[in-house]
């Protein structure tokens, strides 16, 4: 069996000619059937439910649309390991599955000539996608929505027929007759970038950018890399050098536990070397610029989110004594202003267990960022409820190991605070620590208004408060990366700035709904535990785990992402780990 001859693989012959006479569950002639049913009524359609076999491949119609303008039918084509005639190296670890699967939905898409077969191609990460798998065994399964031909209401068999017996196992040969050139480039440099994040966390990094990324986006809707971009080069001083196994030694920029401040003039490229730290937590296809390009996969971006919806946090650290008198341990709000939300989203973050917090000038309410030497002569500390971020963001990292890396071209009340300051300058970093460290030097008559940062104690969500269902069926849509539907409530998930695409968003609402349907929140566990359950059950079962609950094109999430999404749900409700709550839910001597 010799797939190499240079660079061409000669799958075996096309499946579609070859007979298939297994006694096997899924039926034949698809293609007669829907011949057949020309000119029925739409409806009947429903008829051809379940497995059909299509050469040698299953077709497995899973979800019939009711009418030619409803949402796309959804079907998945499914190869057993001889039939997809993989390489072995393509899906001997996950890593390289995940790259492989993307390959092939990518190629799919590509060579599929048809609008009416809908494959979820992703964009420029490496995600594992509902779209395409391939499994440990070296099976391949692609999922995907199709526009079921009519003419008006009744059936067109045979453009029907064409689609599904023709178009549909076209493409998947397509995709699947990609060279071995063509696909060590993807194998390699997912094994590159996962050797990447082994050693970053060897070395106790917390991210690592290599010299030549390419950063810049070409614009905010087209996420490829911006062509003529200047390419990343690390100060000497940051310089790191990491072996890889395909790539060799690669140097680069690493950044070291503790509080990073990047600082540089308006347009010089601050903000873009945050967002591709905060796109560091995904990997990313070849090409993109960025594969090199990793952070603490715990990192989280946090913003300012004024009118977001707060439940239970304790937000006493950064907000105290408010006018109102409300107790900010158990801070609670239909409408939260800039500074509470993003002293919200960093505790919310710190209990779903980050290490490391993403904060950009561009999108943080400056009064929770500083509160300078005058401002705190004018205004008495006893007047003032919140406490800046710049007073507790040591205690952060030095009791509690969270990292920070910050944007803050507009104060210098950070180079007190910071262990190291980059300057971008005309889009390259420059290490100038050691002169910010002799400007803080000198005094400016601020004063710390804190002197530690306690951890905020667990929270206990309760799954009651967590419900999908609208008249007796989970409903839960997204709108891009925008808004998720879950059951007859939107959840504003715009400012959850590292979900990737609505694939995401959905597989956030499933997540959720997974979340409590098996029992991961069960009233008892704490929020870390419960994501804990989930992390590890998506994990293992992968997209499975959640195409159980509803066939759609969804990509895993972060726990981080699910936990954000949560928190801002503003039917929520939550109760303190530790505390007793005799009479809700008849537990009062549970811990
Ligand atoms: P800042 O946050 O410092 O104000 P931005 O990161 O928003 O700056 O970048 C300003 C502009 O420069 C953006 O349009 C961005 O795409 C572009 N840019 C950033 N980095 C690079 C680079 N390495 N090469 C070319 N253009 C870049
Ligand atoms: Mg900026």
């Amino acid at each position: 069996m010799t797939k190499r001859q240079g660079g061409q693989r000669h799958r075996k012959a096309d499946s579609r000619a070859s007979d298939d006479h297994r006694s096997y569950p899924p039926r034949h002639d698809l293609s007669n059937e829907l011949t057949a049913l020309e000119g029925a009524s739409y409806g009947r359609y429903k008829s051809l439910r379940g497995k059909w076999h299509i050469g040698e491949a299953v077709l497995d119609i899973r979800k019939v649309q009711s009418d030619p303008f409803a949402p796309p039918s959804r079907i998945a084509f499914a190869f057993d390991p001889e039939q997809a005639d993989l390489v072995e190296d393509w899906f001997a670890t996950e890593a390289r599955r995940r790259a492989v699967a993307v390959l092939l939905a990518k190629r799919f898409r590509k060579s599929c000539n048809s609008k009416d077969l809908r494959i979820d191609a992703g964009g420029q990460e490496i995600l594992r996608r509902s779209s395409c798998e391939v499994r440990a065994d070296g099976s391949v399964v692609f999922r995907l929505g199709a526009q079921l031909p009519g003419r008006g209401r009744r059936i067109a068999g045979r453009a029907a027929a064409e689609l599904l017996c023709r178009t549909l196992p076209d493409a998947a040969d397509d995709a699947l007759n990609v060279t071995e050139a063509e696909a060590e480039v993807w194998t390699r440099s997912a094994d590159d970038t996962e050797a990447l994040r082994r050693a970053v966390a060897e070395r106790g990094l917390i991210a690592f950018v290599a010299d030549g990324a390419t950063l810049p986006r070409r614009s905010g809707v087209d996420r490829r890399p911006l062509r003529g971009g200047v390419p990343f080069a690390s100060p000497e001083s940051m310089a790191v050098r990491i072996d890889l196994p395909h790539a060799g030694t690669v140097r680069g920029m690493g950044i070291e536990p503790g509080v990073t401040l990047i600082v540089g003039g308006g347009f010089h490229g601050k903000s873009t070397l945050l967002r591709a730290l905060e796109a560091g937590v995904w990997d990313h296809i070849p090409g993109d610029g960025r594969e090199l390009v990793v952070a603490d996969p715990s990192a989280v971006k946090i913003r300012a989110e004024d009118g977001r919806a707060v439940t239970g946090v304790d937000v006493h650290a950064f907000v105290d004594r408010l006018p109102s008198g409300e107790d900010t341990r158990h801070f609670s709000t239909e409408n939260a202003s800039g500074s509470t939300s993003q002293a919200a989203a960093i505790v919310e973050a710190l209990e779903a267990g980050s290490r490391l917090l993403l904060i950009d000038e561009d999108t943080a309410a400056t009064n929770l960022m500083i509160r300078d030497a005058r401002m705190q002569e004018l205004v008495a500390k006893e007047r003032e409820p919140l406490t800046p971020l710049v007073d507790l963001i040591r205690s952060m990292a030095d009791d509690h190991g969270v990292s920070t890396v910050l944007v803050m071209g507009g104060s210098g009340d950070y180079m007190d605070v910071a262990d190291r300051v980059v300057m971008m300058d005309g889009y390259l970093p420059a290490d100038v620590t050691e002169r910010a460290k002799e400007l803080a030097a000198r005094p400016t008559g601020r004063v710390a208004e804190a002197e530690s940062f306690a951890m905020p104690r667990p929270r206990v969500i309760e799954p009651g408060s967590v419900s999908s269902e609208v008249k007796g069926r989970a409903k839960i849509r997204a709108t891009g990366t925008d808004s998720l539907r879950f059951g007859d409530a939107d959840v504003d998930v715009r400012s959850i700035e590292q979900i990737t695409d609505q694939s995401m968003t959905i597989g956030i609402g499933l997540a959720v709904e997974a979340a409590v349907r098996r029992g991961w929140i069960d009233g008892r566990a704490a929020v870390s535990d419960s994501l804990d359950r989930m992390e590890a059950a998506l994990e293992d079962g992968g997209v499975a785990e959640l195409l159980g609950i509803r066939d759609v094109d969804l990509a895993l999430p972060r726990r981080h992402e699910v936990a954000a999404t949560l928190n801002r749900m503003r039917g929520l409700r939550v109760h303190r780990a530790q505390e007793r709550r005799p009479g809700i839910m008849g537990r009062s001597g549970d811990e």
